[in-house]
């Protein structure tokens, strides 16, 4: 695997940083995951724009221009051989002695890597937990700093589930590492953005997909009450896509499959990706 470290291109092995990088030691950057289909870097405006805005939001300044971002994640997309990739890639405020404030004069650590992904078949239905949002105020920031969200996920995974649904003050979040969208009386709603949810580009797809195709959703807070009486319930991200859940909590949603929504709406998504496939 070739990965991007400050400037070089290099295998994975090879790419060391410093042990006192602000990122290791406080969880101090930020981060983004973009998808490539085909060669082709999947929603890389929204996803740029995002990081701008977590940068921002850690008063970091952004150490590449667009131009160059783009650049080297296209470079870094053909190092690894082009096909269907998973790029992580993030940016922390870099080494400096250990102190909690913002040092002065310290170089930022840029550093991309991107895995081979396998396109998915549809899936038949997943389980999911509840839990409650044990994370901070600033969820919108797509900070690196995950050890809620670590400890969320593998909670699910230990009760064999593949994702926690946060609530927070009696309303549903998102997932440790998802948005949530439910179907209740024929409407499919989700979240609003605010504080306490990542804006998911998936999720802002999925609307912009559903809107072209004159299905009716709504941006509304969702009450617990709510997810469990809802008929069909999906979590999506980038690299999950869009799941079905169909248990939550050890209860069957809906009709215990996926529900016919999810599945015009899945249809839609591979869609949309099919036309970058063919460009
Ligand atoms: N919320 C959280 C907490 C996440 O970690 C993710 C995945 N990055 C998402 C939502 C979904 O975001 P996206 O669709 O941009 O992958």
């Amino acid at each position: 695997m070739i990965v991007y470290l400050n400037g070089e291109f290099l295998p994975v092995e090879s790419a060391k940083i410093s042990v006192l990088d602000r990122g290791f030691i406080f969880g101090d950057g930020v981060y983004e995951v973009l998808p490539v289909y085909n060669g082709h870097l999947f929603r890389l405006a929204e996803h740029l724009q995002r990081l701008e805005n977590s940068l921002q939001a850690i008063r970091l300044a952004n150490p590449l221009s667009r131009q160059q971002w783009s650049d080297l994640l296209t470079q870094l997309v053909a190092h690894n051989h082009g096909g269907d990739q998973s790029i992580y890639l993030q940016v922390t405020r870099g080494p400096a002695k250990r102190e909690h404030n913002f040092p002065h004069l310290i170089q930022p650590t840029v550093f991309m890597m991107s895995e081979a992904i396998q396109a998915q078949p549809p899936s038949p239905g997943v389980k999911a937990i509840t839990c409650p949002d044990i994370r901070w105020q600033r969820c919108d920031i797509k900070a690196v700093a995950l050890l809620a969200n670590v400890l969320l996920r593998q909670q699910a995974v230990d009760v064999g589930a593949v994702e926690a649904i946060l609530i927070r003050d009696g309303y549903v979040m998102e997932g440790a590492a998802s948005n949530v969208f439910v179907v209740i009386d024929g409407i499919t709603m989700t979240p609003p953005k605010s504080r306490y949810i990542l804006p998911g580009i998936t999720r802002d797809l999925i609307l912009e997909v559903m809107q072209a195709n004159q299905l009716p959703y709504q941006e509304v807070a969702i009450t617990e009450a709510q997810l469990r009486s809802a008929v069909e319930i999906w979590v999506t991200s980038s690299v999950r896509e869009i799941l079905p859940i169909t248990t939550l909590d050890e209860q069957t949603v809906g009709s215990g499959k996926p529900g016919p929504i999810w599945s015009q709406v899945w249809q839609l998504y591979q869609n949309y990706k099919q036309q970058l496939r063919s460009h």
